[in-house]
């Protein structure tokens, strides 16, 4: 099978609000994006993917589109973007676009319309009922349903009331999408990634949702969403949409997320990839985002992924999104468990996603109160702490506004995130944007790491984490140490037999050896990790 340009690649994943300013206002947009591709192409990346750029009133910023076709007016408009496509491309970077394909903002014309006059074309655009139908909510929290005055009629909405839900049963709606695409893949766009694709369609007779036990103690969770979300009817849907993409004769990527329940859901997440790779190309399993930090747990949750992804099909991969808390700070701080998750991340097979600030080992920004700026923050705040954790400003330099803007931030500026500047780590050679850089340049000269099959070892120490990465003849070994006491390990348990040559390619500490326990003992440091080449002979074929 043809490798396609998007299978094994590195993303560089952009809150573009956050990323770089070039006006002043506070606000990131595409000039300074521009102005950062340099930056960007040096990470050794092979390309962007950017939050929503499409017009909005910003009351989920982006998350509630008001016009597809048009690029905010905070963040440039149709020229900037030209520019932004033609200078990525210069780089041979290729620039992937969020968008929010199953709701629009309330101010979107479509519903503005469709709010007024029941007799309108866009009448059945989103869905409506006389009384509330059944007992779906929204996922941030509440009845889904809402009463709109003007029309006289309930709505639903999966989010926020000003969210309404297109109604995807309407063939219409589905054809508007279709041109949307093609707008956008015809001015040069390599990717489109849409959002939350497992609600796309609703059961059409609107039953009810089975009420269970739930994962997590809110209402929301305590149903089994088998009506409002998770459809059969939205296979055909993203078929339709899919072809879209395979009609460009230089291929389209289209790839999506799905809500899903706590931890994560990797089967139903490649149920949205077709056996055949025939919806989209790309899926996003969320189970690395919520999982403890242990061999064990990481073990589990990889081999998951492979399993329901399969050997034909690409896993894409990532450990930080706009909506959770960010790596860094979910494990504390910690910068040994920083580099052994990316170590980790960037030797699996498939597609990798870093999120802005990763690189820098960048933590939650931390936002006052008043100043919180996420929706779901300032309503449930202190219950949930709002997703303006995961948002910070990029921190380029120590000066004032990190570099990132000469004016007010749109969110707060964290004054200890300067610490993680870009100026600070490009003098540094240990820095954790120069482990990026070598880890991504490891990736990209080893056709093994970004292809080979991955198999994981059966390892008697629990704190170790090991596994293979085999292409042809050629064969890698992976050994990863996730406690944080040095653990000796011994390779000939990994191996066929005694004789077989490995040579150490890369590890995040110095490697050292057990005294007078002879070649294959290495003594691990705590949260050392150590990629191998295996020289000679094969390993065991140890998965489970
Ligand atoms: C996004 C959230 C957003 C929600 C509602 C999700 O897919 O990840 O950031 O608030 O959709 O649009």
């Amino acid at each position: 099978m043809q490798k396609e340009w998007w299978e094994n690649a590195v993303f560089y994943y952009i809150y573009v609000r956050s990323f770089q300013d070039s006006d002043g206002n506070g606000v990131g947009d595409l000039a300074g994006i521009i102005s950062r591709l340099d930056y960007i192409s040096q990470l050794g990346v092979d390309g962007i993917r950017l939050s929503p750029i499409f017009e909005s009133p910003d009351q989920d910023f982006g998350y509630d589109i008001s016009d597809y076709y048009a690029v905010h007016h905070d963040l440039g408009d149709a020229n900037t973007f030209d520019l932004l496509i033609e200078q990525a491309h210069n780089r041979g970077l290729k620039v992937i676009l969020d968008m929010v394909v199953t709701h629009t903002s309330d101010s979107h014309p479509w519903f503005v319309d469709s709010s007024t006059d029941a007799e309108s074309a866009y009448s059945k655009y989103y869905l409506w009922e006389d009384t509330v139908p059944n007992n779906w909510m929204s996922a941030f929290g509440g009845k889904g349903w809402s009463f709109h005055q003007k029309r006289n009629q309930y709505y639903f909405h999966s989010f926020f009331a000003f969210q309404p839900d297109l109604n995807w049963q309407n063939s219409q709606v589905a054809e508007e999408f279709k041109a949307v695409l093609r707008h956008w893949y015809d001015l040069g766009v390599d990717g489109i990634h849409l959002a939350y694709v497992n609600g796309l369609t609703k059961d059409a007779s609107l039953r009810n949702n089975p009420v269970s036990l739930g994962t997590k103690p809110y209402a929301y969770s305590m149903q089994r969403h088998i009506f409002d979300r998770n459809r059969p009817e939205t296979y055909p849907r993203l078929l339709d949409l899919r072809h879209i993409a395979d009609s460009y004769e230089t291929d389209r990527l289209l790839c999506g997320d799905i809500l899903y329940e706590m931890p994560g859901e990797p089967e139903l997440a490649a149920a949205y990839i077709g056996r055949d790779s025939d919806m989209l190309h790309l899926s996003f399993d969320a189970s690395l985002l919520h999982v403890r930090f242990s061999a064990a747990h990481w073990r589990r949750v990889a081999k998951r992924w492979y399993e329901a992804i399969g050997s034909k099909r690409t896993p894409a991969w990532t450990l930080n999104n706009h909506d959770l808390s960010r790596f860094s700070s979910r494990v504390r701080g910690n910068e040994d468990k920083m580099r052994l998750a990316a170590l980790f991340l960037l030797t699996q097979r498939g597609t990798i996603f870093l999120y802005y600030g990763e690189e820098l080992g960048l933590q939650n920004s931390r936002v006052a109160l008043k100043k919180k700026q996420d929706p779901l923050g300032k309503r449930f705040w202190p219950f949930h702490r709002g997703r303006d954790l995961a948002r910070g400003p990029m921190v380029w330099s120590t000066g004032k506004g990190s570099g990132f803007t000469t004016g007010k931030s749109w969110l707060e500026v964290t004054p200890s995130a300067n610490y993680f500047s870009v100026e600070n780590q490009e003098l540094e050679q240990d820095s954790m944007l120069n482990f990026y850089r070598a880890m991504i340049a490891l990736r990209d000269a080893d056709p093994v790491l970004q292809r080979g099959i991955c198999d994981f070892l059966t390892c008697n120490n629990p704190a170790i984490l090991a596994y293979t990465r085999i292409l042809g003849d050629e064969q890698r070994l992976i050994i990863l140490n996730m406690s944080g006491r040095s653990q000796p390990c011994t390779l000939l348990s990994f191996l066929l037999k005694d004789g077989v040559k490995v040579r150490a390619r890369f590890s995040t500490h110095s490697i050292e050896r057990e005294t007078g326990s002879g070649e294959s003992v290495y003594l691990l440091a705590p949260y050392q990790g150590i990629i191998f080449a295996v020289i000679s002979q094969s390993l065991k074929s140890k998965s489970s």
